[in-house]
């Protein structure tokens, strides 16, 4: 190994994922086994990523737990996705933290920059559709489907809006200037923190939107009789079996956020190599 973990960092990592999950646990953002997937995932991306990769991680959990809170009974009124008692599950924490888990693994192997931006382009990814989610169903016009144009109801898959599109960009952004912040605490160049800041934008941007896309158009998506809803879900909040009415059996919610992260760590790997002048296969420590 080029850069093998430091023991101090991987119990600090577990120490602080630890508390970070209980936490999340008593505020309802994280059900048994979402404590499970919150430890897993963050004593990987901290104990072998080191702080910085952590504070993606904490930068995402954090803010759109708060944002969740966000003028919470008018969006549980708008649309089922905010039913009380929203709790992320061990199968979600691996959805949104799983490609930022796969990279801190290979950290210590390769420890390039570029795996840097890369996490950063996934977390933002994750980030700009969970802001967009909580804060783009307050818009006051109907989403649109991002594959047709055609309007929609509040809280169908695949729909956008003018609101949404900017607060991803947001949501992106946030965690690119964590994360272009740490690289220059870090006393890196200048250059590598507008890598990690250009690849979130980019990547959080083009993940979210691929995300919507998948909504869209291959999707799993499911229609409840009792309630004429349409839902993501295969049991509805309201108790009844729901029926497939589009999309791919197989492909549910948590893979489409899975891919989502995988794209934006895609898109952010090559904005980041393009700014960082082709370094990509000159390995330094990092
Ligand atoms: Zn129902």
């Amino acid at each position: 190994m080029l850069n093998p973990p430091d023991p101090v960092e991987m119990i600090g990592g577990l120490l602080l994922s630890a508390a970070v999950a209980l936490v999340g646990y008593r505020r309802e953002a994280l059900s048994g086994s979402g404590v499970a997937g919150a430890i897993l995932s963050g004593s990987l991306i901290f104990g072998l990523g080191g702080w910085e990769w952590g504070l993606l991680l904490i930068a995402f959990f954090i803010s759109s737990s708060i944002l969740s809170h966000y003028r919470a009974e008018e969006k549980r009124a708008l649309a089922e996705k905010f039913a009380k008692g929203h709790r992320r599950d061990l199968v979600q924490a691996l959805a949104n933290a799983g490609v930022g888990m796969g990279l801190a693994v290979g950290h210590p192997f390769w420890p390039h920059p570029l795996l840097y931006v890369a996490c950063a382009g996934a977390m933002a990814a994750v980030n700009a559709d969970t802001w967009a989610t909580e804060v783009g169903v307050l818009s006051r016009r109907p989403p649109r489907l991002i594959s047709t144009g055609r309007p929609v109801e509040v809280g169908t898959s695949g729909g956008v809006t003018g609101l949404g599109l900017v607060v991803s960009v947001a949501g992106a952004a946030f965690i690119g200037l964590m994360g272009g912040g740490a690289t220059l605490l870090r006393g890196e160049a200048s250059i590598v923190a507008a890598a990690v800041l250009g690849g979130a934008v980019a990547g959080g941007l083009g993940g979210s939107l691929f995300d919507s896309l998948l909504g869209a158009t291959v999707q799993a998506i499911y229609w409840c009789d009792p309630c004429g809803k349409e839902t993501e879900r295969r049991v509805h909040r309201c108790g009844a079996v729901t029926r497939q009415v589009r999309g791919l059996r197989w492909l549910g919610n948590d893979a489409v956020n899975f891919i989502a992260s995988v794209v934006g760590a895609a898109v952010a790997a090559v904005i980041g190599s393009i700014l960082l002048g082709g370094t990509v296969l000159v390995p330094f420590s990092y």
